[in-house]
């Protein structure tokens, strides 16, 4: 079995990936070009967002925000504690100080009451200025945006939305990626929306903002790429990665995330009863980029994925490690402790994610749930 299988992506879509595959090819036409103008129209059109910019990757993606609004040295940005290392990374690189927040047990998701905490602590310091908050999508589902907004409007904070494994959630009907007044997504393979390499795109419906990143994204250029007005990065997507998300995107859209709503359905159906199943707030819809189960303890987590694996069934700890423990922000100038994190500790423990994507079968359901269930009651 595999974790993520797409290769069956592959086979279901083979006719209109490798045509439009050929089509870059024959028009010899690899960076920018049609291809990625169409895309960046469509996506923009699905997420109801003014501006869409691709760039190279969702890391470049939040990188490219940060550098858009001029966070640097002495700004502090708030993001989650249990989150893929890329969304402290970008600050670091930028030159500003990651403070890291407690999240919710139940979502995975940035914890408000920690978030204000957190913010209260910055400002009675003294050392930093608070200047944006990066809540994440994690493993789907999106943040909670109308509390988060009402800080970040409350504490004059940017809000940048990490939607690198969200895309294709939404609350009510509006689209993750519509949330911040920055948005980036990530295309990596495995995420929701996947290429065939490394992919990303950012979303604003700011015009200056929009101008200014596709500026970043090219050198810094000014009329043109040969004219350089501020310092940049080359971070593009190129047109092949365009074309293999330009076929998958009609399918996304139509099956693919309502197929992972009821395997996620299924999967906790069967399993309710045995361990804690991922909760979605009431009016959230997630895009599944995880299914992710916690266990009572740190024993039976490792316990259960050693059996898993024994019987030919592979999983994933998502996140084995605290951000503010990884050794590169040691030295990034806020003081915190454990206690400040023990949801994130807690879930570092229990936390294991189950096969998932949008072409598993029923039967394939049945063997991973018989084998939890089956190890469960053997400890
Ligand atoms: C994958 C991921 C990223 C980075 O995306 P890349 O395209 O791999 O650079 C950023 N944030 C989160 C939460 C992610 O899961």
């Amino acid at each position: 079995m595999e974790f993520r299988d797409l290769k069956r992506q592959y086979e279901y879509l083979k006719s209109d990936i490798d045509k439009n595959i050929q089509s870059v090819i024959n028009s010899t036409s690899f960076i920018g070009g049609e291809m990625v103008s169409h895309l960046e129209h469509d996506l923009a059109a699905y997420v109801n967002v003014k501006h869409c910019i691709t760039c190279a990757n969702g890391t470049d993606a939040l990188q490219l925000a940060l550098m858009a609004w001029g966070i640097s040295e002495g700004d502090a940005v708030f993001l989650p504690d249990f989150t893929f290392f890329s969304t402290g990374e970008v600050v670091s690189a930028v030159g500003a100080t990651p403070v890291f927040v407690d999240v919710r047990t139940d979502t995975f998701n940035i914890d408000i009451n920690s978030l204000e905490e957190q913010i209260l602590n910055v400002k009675e310091q003294g050392k930093l200025n608070p200047r944006v908050v990066i809540p994440v999508d994690l493993f789907g589902q999106p943040a909670e945006y109308d509390e988060i907004r009402r800080v970040a409007d409350k504490e004059g904070l940017f809000v940048l939305e990490d939607g690198a494994q969200g895309f294709g959630g939404r609350i009510n009907d509006k689209k993750t990626c519509s949330f911040g007044d920055i948005s980036t997504t990530s295309f990596f393979p495995a995420k929701p929306l996947g290429c065939y390499g490394d992919g990303g795109a950012i979303f604003t419906d700011n015009d200056e903002l929009a101008e200014l990143l596709r500026s970043y994204k090219v050198h810094g250029k000014g009329i043109n790429k040969y004219d350089n007005v501020r310092i940049g990065m080359n971070s593009r997507l190129d047109s092949i990665q365009a074309a293999v998300l330009l076929a998958k995107l009609p399918v996304f859209m139509a099956e693919e995330v309502e197929n992972a709503n009821s395997i996620a359905f299924k999967y906790s159906e069967e399993l309710k009863e045995v361990v804690n199943t991922p909760v979605v707030l009431n009016l959230y819809t997630s895009s599944w980029a995880q299914y992710t189960i916690q266990l009572t303890n740190q024993e039976t987590r490792d316990g259960l994925q050693e059996y898993l694996s024994e019987c030919g069934i592979p999983s994933m700890v998502y996140y084995q490690k605290p951000m503010h423990r990884q050794g590169a922000f040691e030295k990034n100038g806020y003081e915190c402790n454990d206690d400040m994190f023990s949801n994130t500790k807690q879930l570092c423990e229990t936390v294991l994610s189950l096969p998932f994507h949008p072409y598993m079968q029923d039967d394939e359901i049945d063997i991973v749930c018989c084998n939890v269930k089956k190890y469960l009651s053997s400890v």
